[in-house]
């Protein structure tokens, strides 16, 4: 009989699936919590919650939604053009900077396209690269990070993309200056390097790179942001990418007119300009990655020392470690779908989120069996 199902692009029956962070909502009800006890910890997002500034901004388009956003977003893009001393011309933006790592896909992969990766990446990466059917090539990460001079020898000449997160998420390990200006050098020109800096904020002496780009020298650079982490501002999906104007208006063909709507345009640019809130969120999260990892060290549980606002803690058996802490209402990351099943990764909360979550992880580690 025909199906239309015999009919799906052969990329989906092998398809990795993206496992999000589970929902205080959805964890409410199946375990008759009340919501408003539940702490989520484990997609990474900002505890403060949107900059004060941001809120009133977005308040204030609410009126104005029976009409289409600004399809170029041009204040906007001046706002973070002006931030980042850059023009216009070498940005785009992404629902969620997740949309620009869709739009590499567009863009630039297919089958017989090599796609060379971390071990450890960030999950949508395999996606994206698996849904346009290119061939994913992953480098063994060494003490967890990347191996920058394995990815540069992993390149042929049938690589099209690299991908980077710097800091990696979930690892929360860093690529030193050195290696990366080292990666910049010797892969070739016709291959694009995309460095995710989703939580380059975080960082006290980030590796600026937007000279780089600038310089003219980089035109096979893409760095990506969001708006999700240090910006706190996961819900409204917004991410941008700096690059040469040649390469930002290639990708701007693959972009729907209106991806931005105008309650993320509006709240941006407040965000951008509240100073004030990252800095309190980089401070925050600097004393919580210290609490988790002396606490851990004093455990003597192993972790990975990070540089972003979670820690990867090797709490052993990761998938039950985590269902008996959302039992107490704390919800966590499993590391299964990364082949770390032994391992757990824990957003930084507030100190008062944070202290919950260690004691109940205690309590949690007392209680299991050993293995
Ligand atoms: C969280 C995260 C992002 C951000 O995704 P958005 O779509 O902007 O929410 C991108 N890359 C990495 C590595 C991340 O951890």
């Amino acid at each position: 009989m025909s199906n239309v199902l015999s009919r799906l692009n052969p990329s989906l029956a092998t398809l990795p699936v993206y496992v999000p962070g589970r929902p205080i909502e959805e964890v409410a009800r199946e375990h008759g919590l009340d919501p408003s006890g539940i702490i989520k910890l484990a997609s990474n997002e900002n505890p403060f919650g949107p900059s004060p500034k941001a809120l009133k901004a977005m308040e204030t388009v609410l009126r104005q939604l029976h009409l289409y956003p600004d399809g170029s977003a041009s204040v906007l893009k001046r706002t973070l053009a002006e931030s980042f001393g850059l023009r216009p011309e070498n940005l785009i933006l992404g629902n969620g900077s997740n949309e620009i790592l869709e739009f590499v896909g567009h863009a630039m992969m297919r089958p017989g396209v090599e796609v060379v990766v971390p071990e450890f990446c960030f999950a949508v990466y395999p996606i994206v690269t698996a849904l346009f059917g290119a061939t994913l090539v992953t480098v063994p990460a060494v003490d967890f990070a990347a191996d920058i001079d394995g990815m540069i020898r992993a390149i042929t000449p049938r690589t099209g993309v690299l991908f980077l997160a710097n800091p990696n998420n979930p690892t929360g390990t860093r690529t030193s200056r050195e290696d990366i200006l080292r990666l910049l050098r010797e892969v070739p020109k016709d291959v694009l390097i995309v460095m995710d800096e989703a939580y380059i904020e975080f960082l006290e002496d980030p590796v600026d790179l937007v000279p780089q780009i600038l310089s003219g020298e980089h035109t096979n650079l893409l760095l990506c942001r969001t708006f999700s982490k240090i910006f706190g501002l996961a819900g409204l999906r917004l991410g941008y990418g700096i690059a040469a104007p040649t390469l930002i208006s290639a990708f701007e063909k693959v972009r729907q007119p209106f991806n931005i709507n105008a309650i993320a345009q509006a709240g941006a640019v407040a965000a951008l300009q509240d100073d004030e809130h990252q800095a309190r969120t980089r401070d925050n999260n600097r004393v919580g990655v210290e609490y988790f990892q002396s606490a851990f060290q004093a455990m003597g549980m192993p972790y990975v020392p990070s540089h972003a606002n979670f820690v990867l803690a090797k709490t052993g058996r990761g998938g039950a470690v985590f269902a008996a802490l959302q039992q107490r209402g704390i919800i966590t990351r499993p590391m299964g779908s990364y082949g770390l099943t032994d391992w757990l990764r824990i957003s930084v909360g507030t100190p008062a989120e944070n202290a919950r979550c260690l004691m109940a992880l205690r309590e949690v580690l007392a209680a299991m069996p050993a293995a």
